[in-house]
């Protein structure tokens, strides 16, 4: 059979979209093409963090979505995505009360279940945390973290079993289209795979196959970063993952050891022509390759909630990319102007938190089905007169990271 649907890029977007697709019977028909291996990109390096507590609606669902999925995944295909279910608390000073509650009231209208802990009750979870640091918190039981790679290769394992087929190796060069309508995309080596769907799924790199369309997508690779510490035996405790509200920044249980992320003030931002296909050693900031400085704002904050910091030296640093919006949404949908294109991606740092949530409202956009959340914020095309590739829109989405709340 003719395989009509295209997927580009097979990092977490691209597997849990063929899944979907696979899941409503057009396995036969999908063909996802990477230049690089299968989730190396963004996905690899991602925390894992899978949280649903969030304010608005639609990223909920499709957060809840993914949940389900990992769910899914275990009980139905036997398959172990490093699902740890430690739920997740939001902590923070007695400023943060009202905050804590909108967000408790929301969730929990939501049917996300989620309760208030009082200091000893968090302080039995997570000893590391210093009494004094924090007045008030909530506690999610359902939020997890999952290993990425692991989740992006169940995704895609299923749809290969579902008859979805994969070619690594194969760079697009551009998406064809003619009379309005997706043709195929033609691949650098010279030669055209024709099509007549065309999903882009191509992470950091979406942009360059969608300006040359006159589709503009309203994102930038933003640096995304966290830190490991040293293992400790008073971080044997494991514990759930913590978001301290006040100061921006979260941290997890990393085997036996503390997964770290704050947001800094000035995040690093590259420009998507700059991005190499392989990220292996890539740089965003020659003057900070490491994010030390970025480190170091955070390291005294930090160190009032997690005073073992001080003494702990740092085991590990991973970055990447991430697609930030200056609203927020990530950017999932069809094109306004050529049938049979659609885009997935601008994730804002939560890519893994989407993913089947994506890959599920894109298969119904692809069936023509009514679409499970209201997708019109997610809109492709909600900011056609920008320039993706404008230094001052660069820094509109570095912003958006600093900025963006912790929940
Ligand atoms: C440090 C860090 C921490 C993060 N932590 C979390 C977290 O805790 N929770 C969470 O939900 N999210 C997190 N994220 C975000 C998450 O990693 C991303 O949202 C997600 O991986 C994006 O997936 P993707 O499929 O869109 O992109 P990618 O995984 O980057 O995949 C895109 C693929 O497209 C391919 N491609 C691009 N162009 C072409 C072309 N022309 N031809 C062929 N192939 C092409 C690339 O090779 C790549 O494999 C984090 C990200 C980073 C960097």
């Amino acid at each position: 059979m003719q395989r009509d649907i295209l997927i580009i890029g097979c990092g977490i977007f691209g597997s849990a979209i063929a899944w979907s697709l696979g899941r409503r019977g057009l396995g036969q028909r999908v063909l996802i093409v990477d230049r690089q291996p299968a989730a190396s990109a963004a996905t690899s390096r991602a925390a894992g963090l899978v949280t649903q507590v969030r304010t608005d609606p639609a990223l909920q669902a499709l957060a809840g979505e993914t949940l389900a999925a990992i769910e899914l995944l275990k009980t139905h295909f036997g398959e172990d995505v490093g699902c740890h279910h430690v739920g997740a608390l939001h902590i923070g000073p007695q400023a943060q009360q009202a905050a804590l509650a909108h967000m408790l009231a929301v969730c929990t209208a939501a049917g996300i279940r989620g309760q208030w802990l009082d200091k000893a009750q968090v302080l039995a979870q997570s000893p590391w945390l210093a009494p004094e640091a924090f007045d008030v918190a909530t506690y999610f039981p359902d939020e997890c973290f999952v290993d990425p790679y692991l989740l992006s290769s169940a995704y895609l394992r299923g749809a290969q079993q579902m008859g979805a087929q994969l070619r690594l190796d194969t760079r697009v060069a551009h998406i064809q289209h003619h009379a309005g309508a997706v043709t195929g995309i033609a691949l650098e080596d010279g030669s055209v795979v024709p099509a007549s769907t065309v999903i882009n799924a191509a992470g950091a790199w979406s942009n360059l196959l969608s300006v040359p369309l006159g589709l503009p997508l309203p994102m930038a690779p933003v640096r995304s970063q966290y830190w490991i510490t040293e293992r400790s035996p008073e971080l044997t405790c494991g514990g759930p993952i913590v978001f301290m509200t006040d100061i921006r920044a979260y941290a997890r249980p990393e085997v036996g050891a503390l997964l770290f992320g704050a947001r800094e003030s000035t995040p690093a931002v590259a420009h998507p022509h700059e991005l190499p296909e392989n990220l292996q050693g890539f740089v965003f900031d020659r003057a900070d390759p490491d994010g030390w400085s970025n480190l170091a704002q955070a390291f005294e904050p930090l160190c009032r909630y997690f005073p073992a910091l001080d003494r702990l030296g740092i085991a590990h640093y991973i970055t990447g990319p991430s697609n930030y919006t200056p609203d927020g949404q990530p950017i999932v949908g069809t094109s306004p102007n050529i049938s049979g294109l659609l885009v997935a991606s601008g994730c804002n740092g939560s890519g893994i938190t989407y993913s089947a949530g994506v890959g599920r409202l894109i298969a119904e956009l692809v069936c023509g089905d009514v679409p499970f959340v209201d997708a019109s914020r997610l809109d492709p095309a909600r900011a056609l007169q920008i320039d993706p590739f404008d230094p001052a829109f660069l820094q509109t989405c570095a912003h958006a990271r600093a900025t963006k709340s912790t929940g």
